[in-house]
């Protein structure tokens, strides 16, 4: 009697493809799709001083031996391999002016099984130009307005202005906080550039529904033209309560007071 012995072919339950490379019981297309080999974020931010190119990571500046490797130890920082996967990232030169974004390929490869897997991923560094506190003091302390930060929000103020300010880094290269101080009354933080103050100040006003004031103060002259100082109030209405206690027919009317306010400084 003659046994019919079937012929055991492996094939790939996802696709049906036959092969004898199976990983984790899929063929390697399939095993890939279903499979990251890295985890972590794609889009990463960093502050990069402006003057001195050291890095920032919260509140500590860190210096490195060149771009190259700052691009490195943010990429081992933010993405993680799964076991067994090699990195490999790769980036074109670049320059920082202003925010800047800067693309990074990375190709995870996995060995499993006497083979390698590989994968690719898109990451992305954008690098925020800012003056660390040193650089800062360097430059002079260097600042074109005071931003106040009144009443109740102003820590909440104070974090978006410092997120938010380098928005502006691409036109306004002094779009920075050189010197932040905590008071009594609230928070003033010094500012790089007015223009970047103003519109700063424009959002956070809308944002967090104060009040905003631009006082202009003539500072000195240079080359034949008035160098001014700005203060900018961002806070509670301050002439609200008079308001208040006269009538309400001015409640509300913050926004007028603002207009005039704002066009005296154009
Ligand atoms: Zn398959
Ligand atoms: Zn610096």
């Amino acid at each position: 009697m003659i046994v019919k012995i079937p012929v055991l072919r492996r094939f790939c339950p996802s696709c049906g493809k036959t092969t004898e490379d199976l990983f984790e019981g899929l063929c390697s297309e399939c095993f890939l799709k279903n499979t990251e080999l890295v985890r972590g974020k794609k889009r990463i931010e960093l502050g990069i001083c402006y003057d001195c190119h050291r890095a920032r990571f919260n509140k500590f500046w860190r210096e490195f031996p060149g771009m190259g490797a700052i691009i490195q130890d943010v990429i081992t920082r933010n993405i993680k391999p799964r076991h067994g996967v090699i990195l490999r990232t790769h980036y074109s030169e670049f320059v920082i002016k202003g925010k800047t974004e800067v693309p990074v390929k990375i190709d995870a490869t996995l060995s499993i099984g006497g083979k390698d897997l590989s994968k690719k991923y898109d990451a992305e560094i954008v690098i925020f130009p800012e003056i660390c506190p040193e650089c800062s003091r360097l430059r002079g302390g260097y600042y074109e307005a005071i931003m106040q930060l009144r009443g109740e929000h102003k820590d909440e103020m104070r974090k978006y202005a410092e997120t938010h300010i380098h928005n502006y880094a691409k036109d306004e290269p002094n779009a920075f906080i050189t010197k932040v101080e905590e008071l009594k009354e609230g928070t003033d933080l010094y500012i790089g550039s007015q223009k970047a103050g103003r519109m700063l100040s424009v959002a956070m006003r809308k944002a967090y529904n104060v009040q905003c004031t631009i006082t202009k103060k003539i500072h000195g002259m240079r080359q034949g033209k008035e160098i001014s100082r700005w203060t900018i109030f961002l806070g509670p209405d301050k002439s609200k309560n008079s308001r208040d206690n006269q009538d309400s027919k001015g409640a509300g009317d913050a926004s007028a007071v603002q207009e005039s306010n704002d066009s005296s400084v154009e």
